[in-house]
């Protein structure tokens, strides 16, 4: 299973982003926060809303999670 991490700084339109392991707009290491070894990009979105209530997941690493 893949590790996800959400992004601690928000985008523009205060989206947090939630990035799987090797995606190349991962957030540097002290901007992000580690959110499990997860099965899939669904359970990190809800995992990040835990942290941040307003998550989003990454539109090039976990495209099914994105929404607009
Ligand atoms: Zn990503």
């Amino acid at each position: 299973m893949p590790e996800y991490y959400v992004n601690k700084e928000a985008q523009a339109n205060g989206d947090h982003e939630v990035h799987k392991a090797g995606c190349s707009y991962m957030p540097e290491k002290r901007n992000r926060k580690f959110l499990g070894t997860l099965p899939n990009c669904f359970d990190a979105v809800r995992e990040a809303k835990k942290h941040y209530r307003q998550s989003n997941g990454c539109y090039y690493c976990s495209r099914e999670c994105h929404t607009t």
